[in-house]
């Protein structure tokens, strides 16, 4: 018998290597934050999703600890034997009232919520329709339904428009919809989705992983950027990102949280957040309902700083938030592009297929709150050195 061996893996990952897709993850020594250290250096970050620093916010630390103290450092159980602790629910609670909505129910990750969301509001009666861009995990949750599926064009209303009048004979239809597109910053066009889904008696299901506390009064995401409480279905969020902890979660009506807690399988089978988590997050909402100061500076340096790269030359694609990519081009280019960056002190990563078109290769900026106005001035000016030595400045 011949031995089985990986190298079939070896050569997919050799494949990668050649056309500059190979990247195992940087290790870092420090705290989330602008300034971070890896290696021995410190360098300054634009990657990370930490958009109001509330990854060390002094309140949320200390909430978490309180909760180790109290509870201990797991939570013993999935949410439907032992699992949900007061702050679990109290976190549901917050995450309604904040939300403007009857409920909210908490699954261990944004992933993990359109999951199990997707895979057990999606059946064989069920169309689905989704943007050519939604993130990853609404792909994945879609993929394990026996649903009819469509995709539109990025953003395209005409051809929405069109899937919804051939409908293809099911009972329902969902329009699903990241929110702010995490690749390329912009936000989906939510009020024209709403109409359309209202005049073919459709539903809206938004993913605002990454509208969560940047988006909205106080961070309430695109619903309420776009005040259109009561007509959007199902609200995703993320406790992941602006939020500084982890987590995700579902707001609605009551009844849609009562059918998940019966039917969303990483709620079912999977162990529910750690006491730390719980208590951290809700500090953070609370903390959120204050913060409006810091979102207002989180727009207001996310607007410098891609005007002053659109001044420079650059190309920044369609972003209108904090999520502010470079376009670069092919895969190598921009992985070329991202490590002469990293040499003159940058970490801005780059993001290429298949997650992003071919050509369509970009370093992703996302600037935080925590960034000073000479942070971003700094990285603007080792941005443009290496845009003009590599020639994706022309001139
Ligand atoms: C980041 C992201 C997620 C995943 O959230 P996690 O809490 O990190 O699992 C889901 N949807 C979108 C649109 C995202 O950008």
């Amino acid at each position: 018998m011949p031995t089985s061996t990986f190298d079939y893996l070896n050569e997919e990952l050799e494949r990668l290597r050649k056309e500059g897709m190979y990247r195992l993850p940087t290790v870092w020594t420090s705290a989330s934050g602008p300034w971070m250290e890896t290696g021995g250096r410190k360098l300054l970050q634009l990657s990370s999703n930490n958009y109001l620093g509330f990854t060390g916010h002094p309140d949320i630390q200390a909430a978490a600890i309180e909760a180790i103290n109290r509870y201990g450092a797991g939570s013993g159980s999935v949410r439907t034997i032992t699992g949900t602790l007061d702050i679990h629910d109290e976190l549901e609670r917050e995450l309604a009232d904040f939300k403007g909505t009857e409920a909210a129910l908490v699954f261990q990750s944004g992933f993990t919520t359109n999951q199990g969301a997707l895979s057990s509001l999606l059946g064989p009666d069920e169309l689905v329709i989704s943007d050519e861009l939604n993130h990853a995990s609404i792909i994945d949750g879609i993929r394990l339904t026996k649903a009819a599926r469509a995709i539109y064009p990025h953003k395209d209303m005409d051809r929405l428009e069109q899937l919804l009048k051939e409908n293809g004979g099911r009972k329902r239809t969902f329009i699903v919809t990241d929110g702010v597109f995490s690749m390329d910053g912009d936000i989906a066009p939510l009020p024209a989705i709403v109409e359309l889904a209202e005049a073919y008696g459709a539903y809206v299901y938004v993913d605002d992983a990454h509208a969560s506390g940047v988006l909205g009064r106080n961070g309430k995401g695109s619903t309420d950027h776009f005040n259109l409480h009561g007509r959007v279905h199902v609200q995703v969020g993320t406790l992941s990102k602006a939020v500084g902890v982890v987590g995700g979660y579902v707001a609605g009506a009551d009844v849609l949280k009562r059918f998940l807690v019966h039917k969303g399988r990483p709620f079912l089978f999977s162990t529910s957040h750690p006491p730390a988590v719980a208590a951290a997050c809700l500090a953070a909402i609370r903390l959120l309902r204050k913060s409006q100061p810091l979102i207002d500076r989180l727009w207001d340096n996310a607007t410098f700083f891609r005007t002053r790269l659109q001044e420079e030359g650059f190309d920044t694609g369609g972003s209108e938030t904090p999520i502010i990519p470079v376009l670069i081009g092919q895969p190598d280019q921009t992985a070329d592009f991202s490590r002469q960056l990293m040499e003159e002190g940058i970490y801005a990563q780059g993001i290429v297929y298949p997650t992003v078109a071919m050509d369509k290769g970009r370093v992703r900026c996302i600037v935080t709150a925590a960034h000073t106005k000479d942070d971003l001035s700094f990285a603007v000016e080792k941005i443009v050195a290496v845009g003009k030595r590599t020639g994706v400045l022309k001139g």
